[in-house]
């Protein structure tokens, strides 16, 4: 069961690579990014070591251990008594709420900014940035959801479908997808879009420290983090201060452990840039 569930989530997530890799063929919103090549080997590696290293320390242990908390009846679900759809549903969204917090968490809190950056230090956006996260991330997500796992309590079915949802809406957030504007902004009040998520990776990081949501976009609206404003065609993606870190592979898997990280005189300064709002 636990190996079907696993081939089942990479069938969903190749499934969406493709379906979402097409539409950027068909209506992309913006020229496609330099180096594709490059980048996409970049990527793609990327997301193989992660798939190796993750299905491995972080999905399969997580399904054991949802399933454990599901048949152990542990958890805030449980004790409302919430069963059948609803249940879901609301696990759903208490999930998506975690999973802001913990976004939120990484742009705020030096030691996993170390880690996160790798995924910011993409210059382009599309699709394929949906694949490159540090497995360092990985693993301290996996640690911290498998807490919040116990707390809330959903079934294990639950926990499986919010996956499934998370992997398909990061695929559609980060890909180079123009929705046409009335369709964005009916599809945003309920989804995080593309122009949405777009925000959030540019260089300019009074637009790059907000909009942290991952499948629902209202975390935002709720906590004072959300900016919807345009960008315009020279808008550019990525970190202004790493930018040699976007397709340096030996760098980009080190970063998080150099030194140059712990210099409180650049994190001030990146704190004074862009996050004087929260
Ligand atoms: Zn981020």
């Amino acid at each position: 069961m636990f190996l079907d569930l696993d081939s089942g989530k990479l069938y969903v997530f190749l499934g969406g690579l493709i379906l979402f890799g097409l539409i950027e063929l068909w209506i992309p919103s913006r020229r496609r990014p330099p180096q594709r090549l490059q980048r996409y080997c970049f990527h793609a590696a990327v997301a193989a070591l992660n798939t190796v290293v993750i299905r491995i320390l972080v999905f399969v242990p997580f399904l054991l251990w949802a399933v454990h908390v599901d048949e152990q009846g542990w958890g805030v679900a449980r004790w409302l008594g919430l069963h059948g759809w609803f249940e879901i549903l609301a696990s759903i969204v208490a999930l998506d709420a975690f999973d802001y917090a913990w976004h939120r968490a990484n742009h705020r809190i030096r030691f996993l900014w170390r880690f996160h950056k790798a995924h910011h230090a993409d210059t382009g956006m599309d699709v394929s940035t949906a694949l490159r996260f540090h497995p360092g991330e990985l693993l301290l997500s996996g640690l911290v959801k498998a807490g919040w796992i116990a707390v809330w309590g959903p079934t294990a079915v639950a926990w499986f479908l919010f996956e499934l949802l998370v992997s398909l809406c990061a695929q559609f957030h980060h890909a180079n997808i123009a929705l046409p504007s009335k369709l964005d902004s009916v599809l945003g009040r309920v989804l995080v879009t593309p122009r949405y998520h777009g925000l959030h990776h540019l260089t300019e990081r009074r637009f790059g420290d907000r909009n942290f949501a991952t499948i629902f976009p209202w975390w935002d609206a709720l906590f004072g983090t959300a900016v919807k404003s345009v960008p315009g065609d020279d808008a550019k993606f990525g970190l202004p201060e790493d930018r040699g870190l976007a397709l340096a592979p030996l760098e980009w898997i080190l970063e998080p452990f150099r030194s140059r990280n712990l210099d409180l005189a650049s994190s001030t300064s990146r704190q004074q840039s862009g996050e004087s709002g929260v």
